[in-house]
């Protein structure tokens, strides 16, 4: 597909965005022209992409359709999928299986830093991979503190600067700004701990509660989701979500041919498009037919642990057990079931 094939897929129609053209369907300025420009994209072309695009502007929030709706859609995609990029690819709709609610848990005392599971994930999901590459994972490098009583009266250590009311923190390790793209020779670095974020797949999630056309929305397996084609892009989402986990697609998805995942999810790891968000789903094309998750396959030292909740023999279950669990801004009341561990 040519750019500008690419960008009349995301114009829609009549060569507006997304937006604009709902903005002004809403205004009845657009309806007609807009029905006899989608005409002419049906008459010029019989390709499974301007099929594709036309059932796609027209086609219902996903989980509003029908199962019968829901497998045209899944089928029109795939073909297109395949032509695009050149190998043949699934969709898969799998919905969530009842008595599943997935968790994940990790040790951050074993993490070493080494950052596969941000690689292994943009590989596993489709992510763009320049201009830039989106990362839904991302590794705090976070340096060593210590708390000391003595300190609660001085100020930040230098370069930070002077905090009224004392400071019993060295270093920095206190605060979520850590470094996250970084390259190190070796790992683990002296004087650091690492702190892998993602999406925590909230009980109580802020972003679904803010998403003003209900694109986004919580699957009975506990896997928050977005509906890509729902998506009008005003990130909303993203700035109501506290752990920095949503990413947005600024420009063109670049995703090359040999590097695309046939393997994917309506839910999760399908091709996305210019303007709408995106974030980890637990690797719903695996996690849904019984496998693990990308980053937990390729984690070196076993920090990560995925399963069923609901499940009391299953890894994750066994960690909350026994395990000291804690959970970020537990005190916003989000729920996450994404729980942090320690020996
Ligand atoms: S971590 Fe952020 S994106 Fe994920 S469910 Fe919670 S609020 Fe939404
Ligand atoms: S792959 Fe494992 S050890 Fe490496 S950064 Fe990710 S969680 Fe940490």
């Amino acid at each position: 597909m040519t750019d500008k094939d690419k960008s009349n897929e995301q114009a829609g129609p009549e060569g507006n965005s997304r937006r604009e053209f709902l903005s002004k369907a809403a205004k009845g300025t657009v309806a007609a022209a807009a029905v006899a420009g989608a005409g002419a994209l049906l008459a010029n072309s019989d390709t499974a992409e301007a099929k594709a695009s036309w059932g796609e502007w027209f086609q219902k929030n996903y989980r509003l359709m029908t199962d019968e709706e829901k497998k045209e859609s899944i089928a029109r995609l795939e073909k297109r999928y395949t032509e695009e990029f050149g190998k043949k690819t699934t969709v898969d709709g799998t919905p969530a299986q009842e008595g599943v609610l997935f968790g994940y848990a990790l040790n951050i005392q074993k993490c070493i830093g080494c950052r596969r599971c941000v690689h292994a994930c943009v590989k596993e999901n489709n992510q763009s991979r320049d201009n830039p590459e989106i990362q839904w994972i991302r590794v705090l490098k976070m340096e060593k503190g210590n708390f000391l009583a003595e300190n609660m009266d001085k100020g930040y250590p230098d370069p930070v600067g002077i905090q009224v009311g004392g400071n019993a923190y060295q270093n920095a390790g206190v605060t979520l700004e850590g470094e996250h793209y970084y390259e190190p020779e070796q790992v683990p670095e002296k004087g650091h701990f690492y702190l892998p974020m993602q999406c925590m797949q909230c009980e109580k999630p802020p972003c679904v509660k803010v998403c003003p056309v209900r694109t986004t929305y919580r699957e009975p397996d506990g896997i928050v989701v977005i509906d890509y084609n729902w998506c009008i892009g005003c990130r909303m989402c993203v700035s109501a979500c506290p752990y920095w986990a949503r990413r947005f697609n600024w420009g063109e998805p670049n995703l090359p041919k040999e590097e695309m995942n046939p393997n994917t999810h309506y839910l999760g790891n399908r091709p996305r498009m210019k303007g709408v968000t995106e974030k980890c789903t637990f690797c719903m094309q695996r996690t849904r037919q019984g496998r693990y998750t990308a980053c937990v396959e390729v984690c070196p030292v076993g920090a990560r642990k995925f399963g069923n909740l609901l499940d009391p023999e299953s890894e994750v279950r066994k960690v909350l057990e026994k395990k000291r669990v804690f959970r970020l801004k537990a005190e916003l009341n989000t729920y996450p079931k994404f729980f942090y561990f320690i020996d």
